[in-house]
């Protein structure tokens, strides 16, 4: 169900068929990139003589290993860990892991390929990797989680290295896991190497912002976009999917901006609190207790639980979806329209579905795929690595600016890339052309 690609590019996508056939959201990505660079590739037969695309869709080396641990009850488990080094050419693998039942190759080669782009449009010298496991950290013990880490690690490690991949979190990762998964590589190696993991804790190498960054960012992109058409967040509803770190984050600055997030949700249903979603409870509910989302509805007065449901129903100006991939579907996009949403920014990767992204775009919606609107995540990561390499910290309030700085500086890449190639407005052309020309350029220079 993928429509035909251009004759330059149609063979390439035609091998990852070939080559990799059970692996949907990795077909679904590359589709996307493939799609949007033909133009670019129109004005550069260097990158098809070069062979850059077969290169790019094909990861530069691949892990797969067992995790065995011990849980509470005596019991041995055994998961499959996961490390995709796709591209080192911008500078070492750069990506989180991934803890979540659902992980399995196709989702790690989706989020590593995606994060090729991602990174080289923060212009930070990052290349893209991803890793993770089918591990279910929810309702496991702290000391499950930490045996979980420590036996990830006892593998990892040996790939691993400042110069070489440098992890962070990602869904079901968050400063518990890192702490662990840190601790365990110090460990095994003898090395404080504080550039090789980023988003640890801010009392022993980690960056401050590193948290809120990726939810921040997003809020930043869509200011980015209001701005150009003399609009603002100020005012608006904005609708936020999720509950995790880009969520609370992005709830944070919706407010501080003067506009009201009103939703937030988990794998059971969401809320609805018109009167602008308290950003204090969220994190006490979702970050201390561990709690589900149900009780946020429970200790506020102004919001109700729906279960089940879609979130999306919930008539909003601004629509940030930070929960999965693919959790926007045609029918969302379309409720969303019919309620008039001007903007949507992408929290989370890859969370629309490719025909809601079309229904945005013909609605004349500004969308704002992940990997130009999320990337503050993972630059502020770059942030981390140039202090740990230098031995400085820097102040909240200069990594703050130095993140909205990154997020003009990718909306206008992106916008750019976009006008040059005939495609104004769309981000979605935008960011993968000018990520694309970094990428390329690069490997062109580097040799095969
Ligand atoms: N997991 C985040 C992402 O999807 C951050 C990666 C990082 O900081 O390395 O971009």
């Amino acid at each position: 169900d993928f429509h035909p690609l251009s004759p330059a590019v149609q063979p390439v996508f035609d091998t990852v068929l070939s080559r990799s056939p059970y692996e949907p959201e990795f077909h679904q990505a590359v589709h996307e990139v493939l799609n949007s660079i033909s133009p670019v590739l129109e004005q550069h037969p260097e990158y098809v003589d070069g062979g850059i695309l077969e290169r790019l869709v094909e990861p530069e080396r691949q892990i797969l290993f067992r995790v065995p641990w011990v849980d509470d009850a005596g019991r041995l488990q055994v998961n499959r860990g996961y490390r995709i080094q796709f591209s080192s050419v911008l500078g070492p693998y750069k990506g989180g892991l991934r803890f979540h039942p659902s992980v399995n190759l196709s989702i790690i080669k989706f989020l590593g390929f995606e994060q090729i782009f991602k990174n080289a449009l923060t212009g930070q010298g990052i290349g893209g990797g991803k890793g993770g496991s089918d591990f279910d950290p929810h309702g496991r013990s702290d000391a499950e989680v930490m045996r979980f880490c420590q036996s990830f690690m006892n593998e990892l490690y040996r790939h691993l290295g400042e110069h070489t991949d440098v992890p962070a979190g990602d869904i079901g990762v968050g400063g518990r896991e890192i702490g662990y998964l840190f601790g365990q590589y110090r460990k095994v190696t003898n090395r404080h190497e504080s550039g090789m993991f980023t988003g640890k804790g801010t009392g022993w190498g980690g960056a401050e912002v590193r948290t809120e960054a990726t939810g921040y960012g997003a809020v930043f992109f869509a200011q980015e976009m209001l701005a150009v058409h003399d609009d603002s967040l100020a005012g608006k509803r904005v609708g936020i999917s999720g509950s995790g770190n880009v969520a609370i984050y992005a709830i944070q600055k919706a407010t501080q901006l003067g506009a009201t997030p009103v939703t937030a949700s988990d794998s059971s249903g969401y809320v609805v609190d018109d009167a602008g979603i308290d950003v204090d409870l969220l994190r006490q509910l979702k970050e201390v207790e561990r709690a589900r989302i149900v009780e946020y509805a429970n200790r506020r007065p102004s919001a109700r639980f729906v279960e089940g449901g879609s979130v999306w129903e919930v008539p909003v100006d601004i629509a940030v979806p930070s929960a999965t991939q693919n959790e926007v579907s045609l029918a969302d996009a379309e409720a969303l329209i019919a309620n008039g949403v001007r903007a949507v920014s992408e929290g989370a990767n890859m969370p629309c579905e490719p025909a809601a992204v079309d229904a945005f775009q013909n609605a004349g919606v500004l969308f704002a795929p992940g990997k130009a609107a999320n990337a503050g995540g993972v630059a502020t990561s770059a942030l981390e690595m140039s202090q740990n390499a230098s031995r400085q910290r820097w102040t909240f309030h200069d990594s703050e600016n130095k993140l909205r700085e990154i997020m003009g500086d990718i909306h206008r890449a992106a916008f750019d890339a976009a006008e040059r190639h005939g495609r104004p407005g769309d981000y979605v052309a935008g960011a993968n052309i000018a990520g694309f020309e970094r990428v390329a350029a690069a490997m062109l220079a580097q040799g095969v």
